[in-house]
């Protein structure tokens, strides 16, 4: 099996590293923040002190930490990934960053005879929970390769989509395609609220119908509740939607529907709802309609 070094156990990290260590990867993981994730020790996964701790033994080093400069700090910051690791490492990038910081880091890593490809996730908390991820893998055909037995065991369908900084982009697309959801079922849900139907039984009717989705299956309850347990941060997607209108804007592509979302996500954030799962853009929808007042 690969030594794996894995780095970043927030709510999607922790969920993956123990994946890891179930299918039997000898796992070492590290966080910024210590004890983050102390059920991982049951599994066998042993605790390094840096990035380049957790490095310097291993042939792959997964990333999943949450913005772009987070994974420059990471990589080249103090203690860092290439201040441990051999040459012929491969980093697999599992956050979800800019396209273009991939391609920076590549290319830096590449001078130092190191390897990376981008391989962000989508599948929500559920799917890095029951290693059922849909990744979207970015680089050179020989390190996706390298990277594939890692993968299968966080995720279902993983895709190798282009070179470097490709997966990115195709994260970038699915965000945006999540905005247009979690607003229309938000929409839908308060106006079937006003209308006095069951609610309940309206998303579970339309469930079977042309407008069913993952979002109205596993985030519609949380939306009829006005309760926004994680899941997603509201901030995380408010940071996907940047990248993806960046770039739009680079591409000349209007994205309508995203920059309502991110303008709605900016006014939760600014409302104390940062640290909300993203299914809260119904809180906006909701306050706009007058239901919670
Ligand atoms: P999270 O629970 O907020 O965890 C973020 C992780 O990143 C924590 O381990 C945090 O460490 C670490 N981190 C942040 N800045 C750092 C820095 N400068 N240096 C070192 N570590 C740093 O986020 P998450 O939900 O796991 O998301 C992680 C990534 O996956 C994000 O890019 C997100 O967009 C993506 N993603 C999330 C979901 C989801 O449903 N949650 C789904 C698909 C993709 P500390 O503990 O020290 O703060």
């Amino acid at each position: 099996m690969q030594r794996v070094a894995f780095l970043g156990l927030g709510t999607m990290g922790a969920a993956m590293a123990a994946n890891l260590a179930r299918a039997g990867f000898p796992v070492a993981a590290w966080n910024r923040t210590p004890d983050r994730a102390p059920e991982l020790q049951e599994l066998g996964v042993t605790t390094a002190s840096s990035p380049a701790d957790a490095a310097s033994n291993a042939e792959i080093v997964v990333i999943c930490v949450s913005d772009t400069p987070d994974v420059e700090a990471v990589l080249f910051g103090p203690d860092g990934v290439v201040e441990g690791a051999k040459p012929g490492t491969l980093i697999v990038d599992c956050s979800t960053i800019a396209p273009s910081g991939s391609w920076d880091f590549a290319a830096r890593l590449r001078e130092r005879d190191l390897r990376m490809v981008d391989a962000p996730v989508s599948g929500g908390s559920e799917g890095a929970r029951n290693a059922t991820l849909t990744i979207f893998v970015g680089g050179a055909e020989r390190d996706v390769e390298h990277a594939r037995p890692v993968l299968n065991a966080l995720g279902r369908t993983i895709t190798h989509v282009g070179p470097i900084g490709a997966g990115q982009a195709v994260k970038a697309v699915n965000q945006v395609i999540l905005a247009g959801t979690y607003l229309g079922v938000a929409e839908g849900i308060v106006l079937a609220i006003k209308a006095g139907l069951d609610v309940e039984q309206v998303a579970e009717a339309l469930g079977g119908g042309a407008a069913q989705s993952w979002v109205l299956a596993n985030r519609a309850g949380r939306m009829i509740d006005n309760e926004y347990p994680l899941g997603f941060k509201v901030a995380l997607h408010r940071k996907d939607l940047t990248i993806a209108l960046e770039l739009a804007a680079q591409l000349g592509a209007a994205l309508p529907v995203s920059a309502l979302a991110a303008q709605l996500e900016s006014g939760l954030i600014a409302q104390g709802h940062a640290d909300d799962d993203m299914s809260a853009l119904a809180r906006a929808i909701r306050g706009l309609s007058g239901l919670d007042d």
